[in-house]
């Protein structure tokens, strides 16, 4: 998928209104079912998952806010965010003072609908402009949640890529915004897309769409013994805005997904942080118990932009040049964990003599001749047994593709084995 494939995903997406349960993530994963295989888990709702519990499935209609001259003043159909996900159903007539404190508005930025939810307290409420509060006469109004939150299910998808080792990678992204581009749907557009690049890995490759938080959970709770198989893992999330790359540790902080990231990032602008229990869902996967190496890859990352929750985190937020940007970086990490081994050198005694073999005389006239020939004589002098080719990428601040392409030429001049 190309960036502008990827950013018209996000545009197909964006209308639908996703909550960590009901018919709109299902929807969500249907549009994605266009692109991968899905298989689709529905767990049922009272459906005990680690210490919290699958809620109630929480499903919308419509909903309005219509002034005494019959005009929808707030309205759902223009946007699923002037709803707090989860409402509870309500129908009735409210002055404007009775309807205030269900109403939610960002003084600050006037012109922008936040993005509110009240998961675990049963309540209701509408988001809209300041502006539009500003404009509201005394009422009455008549207000509608046409809801239903009922016994139901949670629901995520899985797609695998088959590897050649039972070796996972884990790519996890939310599903549970409803319209907001940055914050999940760029995610979801670049998982798609790295899902769909994957040619008979080595590493088996499970991506996971899931709501945030419960779903990571109930992905866990019923994932709990196979856990051990993730080598690697990333959650993507904010992965289409115009700021640079922002790379979060893993709790462990020093795996090698935490490695490839920083040799990838090396080379464009960027941020790497330490990890902290905050954000995606690393947080549940870095989870004392659990402890996976599990990074994080955003953009400019969670609530680090004006944006962040609210009505102005539209598709026009994203870009197709970062989609397209954040998808290569991370399918080059995906480069040195499926090339990355630890070679051993069986010429260790001097350098062995390369012109003899070829292998300086095949590298002649090449422009990156240069690089070639540093790659080669870090990949002998390091392959000691101690130091894998990711290790010797860092160490010889050489680019992964030249060490990697460095070792195979060795391999196949028999100066150095694959240790198991
Ligand atoms: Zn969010």
């Amino acid at each position: 998928m190309t960036g502008e494939e990827m950013h018209a995903l996000v545009e197909r997406l964006y209308p639908l209104c996703r909550s960590i349960t009901g018919d709109g993530v299902r929807a969500t994963l249907d549009v994605v079912g266009d692109h991968l295989e899905l298989e689709v888990h529905e767990v049922p709702t009272g459906t005990p998952v680690l210490d919290w519990t699958v809620p109630k499935e929480w499903n919308i209609r419509d909903a309005y806010v219509k002034d005494p001259s019959g005009e929808r003043v707030v309205d759902f159909r223009r946007s699923n965010l002037h709803v707090v996900g989860y409402s509870v159903p309500v129908s009735a007539t409210m002055t404007l003072e009775e309807l205030r404190p269900h109403l939610h508005t960002l003084p600050e930025q006037p012109d922008l609908v936040p993005y509110r939810t009240s998961y675990y307290a049963e309540t209701w409420g509408f988001c809209l402009s300041q502006n539009t509060l500003d404009g509201m006469v005394e009422g009455p109004y008549e207000v509608v949640i046409d809801s239903t939150l009922a016994d139901g299910h949670l629901t995520y998808a899985e797609h695998v890529v088959p590897g050649r080792t039972d070796d996972e990678v884990l790519i996890s992204c939310h599903v549970c915004h409803p319209s907001l581009a940055n914050d999940n749907l760029a995610g979801i557009a670049v998982a798609t897309a790295l899902a769909g690049r994957l040619d008979r890995p080595r590493h088996t490759y499970r991506f996971l769409f899931a709501p945030g938080t419960i779903g990571a959970i109930t992905w866990l709770a019923r994932n709990r013994e196979r856990t051990g198989r993730i080598k690697h893992g990333l959650t993507l999330a904010c992965a289409g805005d115009r700021g640079a790359l922002t790379y979060k540790r893993s709790r462990r902080g020093d795996t090698p997904i935490d490695r490839a990231m920083a040799l990838v990032l090396r080379d464009r602008p960027h941020t790497i942080v330490d990890f902290s229990p905050y954000g995606y869902d690393e947080r549940q996967f870095c989870s004392p118990g659990f402890n996976l190496p599990v990074g994080s890859l955003t953009r400019t990352p969670y609530a680090g932009y004006p944006e962040y929750h609210t009505s102005g985190d539209n598709p026009d937020f994203v870009t197709s040049a970062a989609l397209a940007d954040t998808l290569e970086t991370l399918w080059q990490a995906t480069r040195v964990l499926e090339g990355d081994r630890t070679l051993l050198n069986l010429s260790p005694y001097g350098e062995p003599q390369l012109g003899r073999r070829g292998l300086y005389g095949s590298l002649g006239g090449r422009s990156d001749t240069k690089q070639a020939q540093m790659a080669m004589l870090w990949v002998l002098n390091l392959s000691d047994g101690e130091h894998s080719l990711l290790d010797i990428a860092q160490r010889a601040e050489l680019p992964f593709t030249a060490v990697e392409e460095a070792a195979r030429a060795l391999q196949d001049a028999g100066l150095v084995k694959e240790l198991a």
